[in-house]
């Protein structure tokens, strides 16, 4: 995984569950009508936590 990698949040998958948001350690994530997006990029470090913790698997470390 390259220093670059972002989330793809796959949003018809994402139910807005919020927990990808409350695990990021940077807060880069919010949701935004009812599913997550990657609000602010610059703070995502790409650490894959997000990925990690989705139920629905709706993340993807791009
Ligand atoms: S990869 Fe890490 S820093 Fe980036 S949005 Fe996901 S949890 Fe936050
Ligand atoms: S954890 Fe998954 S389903 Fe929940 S808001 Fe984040 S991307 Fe959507």
């Amino acid at each position: 995984m390259s220093e670059t990698s972002k989330p793809k949040i796959d949003t018809g998958t994402c139910t807005g569950c919020t927990i990808c948001v409350d695990e990021c350690p940077t807060s880069a994530l919010d949701i935004n009508e009812d599913v997550a997006v990657l609000a602010r990029p610059e703070d995502c470090t790409g650490c894959g936590a997000c990925e990690e913790v989705c139920p629905v698997s709706a993340i993807l470390m791009d």
